[in-house]
């Protein structure tokens, strides 16, 4: 028996599993499917201990389950498209494709050396024309169902470089990734997704998914962002400016119209149109003007991010319709005329921002809520008061609770609203790296789709990249002088780029059908797989990447393209991987390489560790220790399988078996190792059977593959380990010590009852409830509380 070599047996095992072809998908028998997905990664190049986390636990399930007999759909392919593509081809002049496919080459190099069990051979690359063309028919898709349309939007702009940037290439304080010159902002028609014709439906069926974290349920929640709330309308007074303004109003949305008696001043976002015509010929004109400049300097991130202290008057003045009071007009950068009506109603008591605001500007407070019995003086608030209350200073509505004012203040003087913060998805890149928009611009026709039968409309190979000026596209005249589809007339072509979530917004359908070149995907091998059982990725991508993929699946369910109308069933959003305390970086200088772990160690100490330092979904701390520790373990186990003297674990056996699994089912995969640890401690010390090491071999190969499948084949078995059903547990074996424990009702003794020694609370709670006598005594009323002593004692408050 030779010692433990993890360098010998890991790529010998991976070699013979990719000659077997043993993770290739098979036909899944009626109701025995099991999609488990892990989220793409982007080739950078090099993955990280962040990758190998979410893989680990990925090829766990995916292990797990085959054993269970399931038929395991368990893809993997690259997020392609991207900017660090195009950054590398303008800093190196070279191409993206090449850049991308040799970081594809070296990463499908490490996830092999992991023993990932893949099936490689749906692996897709969203940037091949043979997956674009059909993220392009998506294009199409939402095109003909009215859900793409063009408007004007802002981009970053360098004025030095000429050149839109995307979010990434704008770093530091709001500069230029390549001169460092400070970022503008420009407006530039671009296309657009209607996805808030889909925010209630996105809202309203995160009920369904109770396979979901509720962190990211609530992020998404938030994201949405529903609200009631009234339009109400503003006079502008007419003598308070120096032109003409005459039947102009300010329209404003709130969901607070019971505060309504409390405005003090408005404001508008600084590029709303009326801000010209207000101030035109007056003293504040200048002011106006000269703010306005600078604001055109700030990003939109720096607009949302501003704590609002900033702005100017405008000299003008709207009429309050609740009471006729004149309130004057200021302009600031924390109204984006995106959002809403580019207008807002300032109540500073009440709203904190407004008497932030309200403070550095020296504007009136006036309080109409008062905390009840209290009442507030402006002058002594140090914060507004946000809470409901009882409304004072407000005419007619005074004594009334705020809760009930809002209702008929709301019917009175405005028109109730749903709003939603969703905003439509701006899916225009001004990007070369990117699939092109599917669009024809004809003088005669219009705008036109290219139609599904020129798909793909390829990018094209001879481009230079230099960072400046327009996008690439714009640059190659044969790409852009087109042939409109219509007319035939010479057009102009899009060329602008697809954001790249869309090519990850719907991914997952085409691991169904990779292969497919008449449509994006068959539909009933889309029945077969869909919807995805387990889905396994970040946390950060808790909004964007999740929403996104619900809104194409929710428009293919509606074109008929698909019999689910939520993709992913069960959501495990890993923590991420940490040493010292912080995200392992670069610049932190506590990067671990998972090539070099591997080197040292194996990949099945890599996962191990990695699974067993932290439940999934927490932060994982990591220890050098505790890499020691694993790949001690597994040397024990391999020691084991050599030597081990005859003997019996007894219930131990069956005990274990009942625990990983229980401890697999609920990805407690970090107890799971911990039991499997201490089994192999009793095996030392009791001696083992043949079933017991063998049953140690099968519940351990999902995480340590390899070494499992090597010492099985030791054992004298001939198939694969991966091939063997899980291991099943006798229950008449694991039966514990059981107690007898008296119930009281009100402190009275009624029964007893016969359970396990480590019975849980719950089971305690349970069968007390469930005694027929206890039930007598119980009947008709209130359980009050349940106070349980450990072992001794169960007491039923009740009345
Ligand atoms: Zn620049
Ligand atoms: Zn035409």
């Amino acid at each position: 028996m030779t010692a433990y070599e993890s360098k010998k047996i890991e790529p010998h095992w991976q070699a013979e599993w990719e000659k077997e072809k043993l993770f290739l998908t098979t036909e899944p028998a009626k109701g025995s499917k099991f999609y488990d997905l892990v989220m793409f990664p982007y080739p950078s190049g090099k993955i990280h201990m962040g990758h190998v986390r979410n893989y680990a636990i990925g090829d766990v399930i995916a292990r797990y389950k085959r054993m269970q007999g399931f038929s395991v759909l368990h893809p993997i392919g690259w997020d392609a498209f991207g900017m660090p593509a195009e950054n590398a081809a303008i800093k190196n002049q070279s191409h993206p494709a090449p850049w991308t496919e040799k970081c594809i080459e070296q990463m499908r190099i490490q996830l092999k050396r992991l023993g990932l069990s893949y099936d490689w051979s749906r692996e897709v690359n969203t940037s091949k024309p043979d997956y674009y063309k059909w993220t392009q028919w998506m294009f199409l898709l939402m095109h003909e169902r009215g859900l793409a349309y063009r408007k004007k939007a802002l981009v970053n702009w360098c004025p030095k470089c000429e050149t839109v940037l995307a979010n990434e290439q704008v770093v530091k304080e709001d500069q230029c990734w390549r001169c460092d010159t400070k970022v503008e902002e420009r407006a530039l028609e671009q296309w657009f997704f209607k996805i808030t014709d889909y925010a209630d439906r996105l809202l309203g069926d995160l009920e369904k998914l109770s396979g979901w974290p509720e962190p990211v349920k609530i992020m998404q929640r938030n994201w949405i962002g529903k609200s009631e709330g009234v339009e109400i309308k503003f006079k502008i007074h007419p003598g308070s400016t120096g032109t003409k303004v005459k039947d102009n109003e300010l329209v404003i949305y709130t969901t607070r119209p019971d505060t309504l008696f409390g405005v003090t001043y408005m404001v508008l976002a600084p590029e709303h149109p009326l801000v010209e015509e207000l101030t035109k010929g007056t003293k504040h004109e200048k002011p106006v003007q000269k703010f306005r400049e600078k604001v055109k300097h700030e990003t939109i991130h720096e607009r949302e991010e501003s704590t609002g202290k900033e702005g100017v008057f405008t000299g003008a003045y709207a009429i309050n319709p609740a009471n006729g009071g004149e309130i004057p007009i200021w302009i600031s950068d924390y109204v984006l005329m995106e959002y809403g009506t580019g207008a807002v109603m300032a109540v500073p008591a009440h709203d904190q921002r407004d008497f932030e605001f309200a403070k550095t500007h020296n504007l009136p407070i006036k309080v109409v809520i008062d905390p009840s019995p209290q009442s507030l003086v402006p002058s002594s608030m140090t914060e507004a008061f946000v809470d409901e209350g009882i409304m004072v200073n407000s005419g007619k509505f005074d004594g009334m609770k705020s809760s009930e004012a809002l209702r008929k203040m709301g019917d009175e003087f405005g028109k109730w609203q749903t709003n939603y913060k969703l905003r439509d998805w701006l899916i225009s890149r001004q990007r070369y790296w990117g699939a092109p928009v599917p669009i024809i611009y004809c003088k005669m026709c219009g705008t036109v789709p290219v139609p599904e039968k020129d798909l793909p409309v390829k990018l094209p190979q001879d481009v230079k990249f230099t960072g400046e000026g327009a996008s690439p596209l714009t640059q190659v005249k044969n790409f852009v002088e087109a042939k409109c589809p219509k007319c035939g007339m010479p057009a102009r072509r899009e060329t602008d780029t697809l954001d790249t979530f869309n090519c990850s917004s719907w991914y997952y359908f085409r691991y169904c059908d990779p292969r497919n070149d008449k449509e994006p995907f068959n539909r009933e091998l889309v029945e077969r797989w869909m919807p995805v059982d387990q889905y396994i990725g970040g946390i950060e991508h808790a909004i964007l990447h999740l929403l996104y993929s619900r809104f194409f699946t929710k428009v293919l369910y509606d074109a008929g393209w698909s019999n689910c109308d939520e993709p992913f069933t069960n959501l495990l959003t890993q923590g991420m991987v940490v040493k010292d305390g912080a995200k392992m970086s670069k610049s932190k200088g506590n990067v671990v390489d998972p090539d070099y772990i591997i080197e040292k160690y194996g990949a099945d100490t890599a996962r191990l560790f990695i699974l067993f330092a932290s439940p999934p979904e927490r932060e994982l701390e990591w220890s050098d220790a505790g890499v020691e520790g694993c790949f001690r373990f597994l040397n024990r186990v391999w020691r084991l399988i050599a030597s081990s003297k005859a003997g019996d674990p007894g219930r131990k056996l069956h005990q274990t078996i009942k625990g990983v699994t229980e401890d697999v089912e609920r990805f407690a995969f970090n107890t799971a190792i911990a039991k499997l640890m201490e089994f192999t401690n009793t095996l030392y010390e009791t001696g083992a059977t043949k079933e017991s090491l063998e049953s140690l071999l099968l519940l351990l190969s999902p995480f340590a593959p390899h070494l499992a499948e090597e010492l099985w084949h030791q054992l004298g078995h001939k198939g694969s380990v991966c091939k063997e059903a899980w291991p099943k547990y006798d229950p008449a074996l694991i039966m514990e010590e059981e107690i007898t424990i008296p119930v009281q009702v009100n402190g009275k003794l009624r029964d007893t009852i016969v359970v396990p020694a480590g019975a849980q609370d719950d089971l305690l709670k349970e069968k007390a409830l469930a005694s027929e006598r206890v039930k007598t005594f119980t009947a008709g009323k209130e359980i009050k509380k349940v106070i349980i002593i450990p072992k001794k004692l169960i007491n039923l408050v009740v009345g």
